[in-house]
């Protein structure tokens, strides 16, 4: 559930009387402000309590009364109906019988007055008595839209600065910015904006990682994971073409283009293969790329020989990598993780072992969060079955020996890495002479050599590199059997990391089925918000009308999306936090929910606009006018002339960050 899911929530609950909340939170502010706006929107009283202060504002003749909880419930007995308490850190006090009586005596007075009282906190333990009649919610992080609102505000503070940055951010870098630090709190996120973009000209792939790094915190608690940083990206993958362009195109599908036009999130990988060949390189490669936090999970570490004990240490595993998604979960030698599931000497499956495959599984085709896992392994023997099945991970990569070009691109990665110039080195005989070596083996050597040559006092040559590809067995050579097999069971279960010949790759991309390619406008007649609204993506195609045209007036996008939907009905809209505020009328009720959904999620924002642009179209309301929003309550409707656009509004967004349908007398 986001920030205005929890919000509608609780508002139903209030209005319903419901007399006692537990609400559990590590942010107490922002949440105090979220609630103290519910609490006006529903124009009923507020008061805080806590033990320093009392009941702020006190009630009427309290004001001199030292703070007590044994007196809590009697003070707040003399506050007239309809108030809600905002009880803070109240769990200390709800070990004593005393208290705990005073509150069930008074829930009947509570719900007859529609008064309620939300205990709030970092703990929420609710005492047996009550349990009946409390509700108990934990509060969510911030989500995504709750996080553009900080980085809004965390921006502005930076730009304002004297040594502030002045860099240009598109909207994928914003989202990638925002993505980076969810999971955190609100105070948290701003506060490692402001240490990662801090007198930054440019947006590096430093800044992403700084961002990462703040989330190392999350998984510390954990026994079970492990966090890494992102020192290599995918211009460190010597080779596998195939793979990395697979990759690059999946990371498309987490933009909020992608989002807009309902392409599914990815689920991840698997990575089969020989040993050194770039597995677990591939791994951190893909959560660089993706700018999400890598975490590896070792399977064997959750076993336990008590019963239940390693599905339980799984679940909570599970759901900790939910709270720090977006996240990159990496399942290292997962034919070890999940070894015995096949059972040995005839004992059948082990059956902790398939619970496990099938709980990792279920949570895998359900999460709702982006998190995409990465499992490598490097043989199949002991790999459960239901892990290989089609549709489980997006794609099933074998991942081969280097072949003569890739080795080439491997030695120059490794060489360059290492500060040495390309040209000094007779690569392509070295990569003609190493056939059978893995990348690890390819480095090795040069590790090798660079050492010998540092040791016998001379500067690295090509007789160094051939001498130690000269001391170099390769693993394929005594391993050749295993490789063959391997090699002849991947070839029709999955698809090659490498193409053989430029022709196949050709042809494979062209069979493959291309679902991230965003329509371009020069390509087609129809510019690319036309080519969505008439492929039926609404959603995307207003987003994206009114991101190319920059500001979009309410009557001209009835007009542009007239031949796409119906636009025309007995609805209007107004601003929730004032009603008498409407901001268009005439709209079909689609059309109005999709305009609702957008402002709310904040994809799109209202700001008001000047009247003699309405008027140059010669359309209007006949409404008297506002210039702009205002708090004050307003005697009848007003028109605010208005219109859409993509960022906030730099002073009046908050007003105009929530907006309603409303239903007209028709005629
Ligand atoms: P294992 O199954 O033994 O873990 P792996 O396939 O995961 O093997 P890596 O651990 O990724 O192999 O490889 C070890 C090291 O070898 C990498 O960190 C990298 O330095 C080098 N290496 C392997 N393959 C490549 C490659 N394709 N391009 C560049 N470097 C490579």
């Amino acid at each position: 559930m986001n920030t205005e899911a929890v919000l509608t929530d609780l508002r139903s609950r209030i209005q319903a009387g419901y007399p006692l909340l537990f609400l559990k939170t590590w942010e107490e502010d922002r949440w105090e402000r979220e609630l103290a706006e519910l609490v006006l929107e529903l124009e009923r009283g507020l008061v805080t309590w806590t033990i320093t202060q009392g009941l702020q504002p006190p009630a009427s003749g309290d004001a001199n009364e030292a703070p007590s909880a044994q007196l809590l419930v009697s003070q707040m007995a003399r506050f007239p109906a309809e108030h809600v308490f905002l009880v803070k850190d109240f769990h200390p006090y709800l070990g004593d019988p005393l208290i705990v009586r005073q509150l069930r005596d008074a829930l009947p007075t509570l719900v007859a007055q529609r008064k309620t009282i939300i205990f709030f906190g970092s703990i929420t333990t609710v005492p047996v008595e009550l349990v009946k009649d409390a509700v108990k919610l934990e509060l969510p992080l911030p989500a995504y839209e709750d996080l553009r609102d900080e980085f809004d505000l965390a921006l502005a503070e930076l730009r304002g600065a004297d040594d502030g940055i002045v860099i240009e951010l598109s909207v994928d870098d914003e989202d990638r910015l925002i993505k980076a630090v969810m999971g955190l709190t609100a105070q948290e996120a701003r506060k490692a904006w402001r240490r990662a973009l801090h007198g930054r000209s440019e947006l590096s792939d430093e800044v992403f990682t700084t961002l990462i790094a703040e989330k190392r915190t999350l998984a510390s608690g954990s026994d079970f994971l492990e966090f890494y940083d992102l020192d290599e990206g995918v211009g460190d993958i010597g080779g596998l073409d195939q793979l990395k362009e697979w990759l690059s195109q999946r990371a498309l599908a987490y933009t909020p283009r992608a989002r807009e036009q309902g392409v599914p999130l990815p689920k991840g990988m698997l990575l089969l293969g020989v040993q050194g060949c770039g597995k677990s390189l591939t791994a951190r490669a893909t959560a660089r790329l993706l700018s999400f936090p890598l975490i590896r999970l070792d399977i064997g570490t959750l076993l336990s020989n008590q019963r239940g004990e390693s599905e339980r240490n799984l679940r909570s595993v599970l759901h900790l990598v939910e709270s720090i998604a977006p996240a990159v979960l990496w399942l290292d030698e997962m034919e070890k993780g999940f070894a015995g599931v096949e059972g040995d000497a005839g004992g059948g499956p082990d059956p902790t072992m398939l619970r496990l495959v099938g709980t990792f599984l279920t949570w895998m085709a359900e999460i709702q969060k982006p998190v995409f896992t990465v499992a490598t392994a490097n043989s199949v023997e002991n790999l459960p079955p239901e892990m290989l099945r089609r549709g489980r991970f997006d794609e099933l990569f074998f991942v081969d020996l280097p072949n003569f070009d890739e080795r080439k691109h491997i030695i120059g990665i490794h060489l360059r890495k290492r500060g040495w110039k390309l040209e000094k080195f007779d690569i392509d005989d070295l990569a003609q002479r190493s056939d059978g070596f893995s990348g690890a083996e390819l480095e090795q050597i040069i590790v090798t050599a660079l050492i010998d040559a540092f040791g016998q006092g001379h500067v690295l040559s090509n007789e160094d590199l051939e001498r130690a590809w000269r001391s170099t067995v390769p693993l394929s050579k005594t391993m050749e059997d295993k490789i063959f097999a391997l090699r002849n069971w991947a070839q029709d279960r999955t698809r090659r990391a490498t193409s053989d010949s430029r022709v196949t790759a050709m042809l494979e991309a062209e069979q493959r089925n291309d679902s991230l390619v965003i329509p371009d406008d020069d390509e087609d007649e129809l510019p690319a918000w036309a080519q969505l609204a008439s492929a039926g993506q609404l959603k995307a195609a207003l987003v994206e009308y009114v991101r190319g045209d920059g500001d979009v007036l309410f009557a001209s996008m009835q007009d542009a999306l007239a031949p796409y939907m119906e636009v025309a009905g007995d609805y209007g809209l107004a601003a929730r936090a004032n009603p008498n505020t409407v901001l268009w009328t005439g709209l079909s009720q689609p059309l109005c929910e999709l305009i609702v959904e957008l402002v709310s999620t904040k994809r799109l924002y209202v700001h008001p606009t000047d009247i003699e642009r309405y008027k140059q179209l010669q359309k209007g309301l006949r409404l008297p006018v506002l210039k702009e929003p205002t708090d004050e309550a307003l005697p009848r409707a007003s028109w605010l002339p208005s219109s859409l656009r993509c960022a906030p509004h730099a002073v009046h967004s908050a007003r105009l960050a929530r907006i309603g349908r409303m239903k007209l007398a028709s005629g």
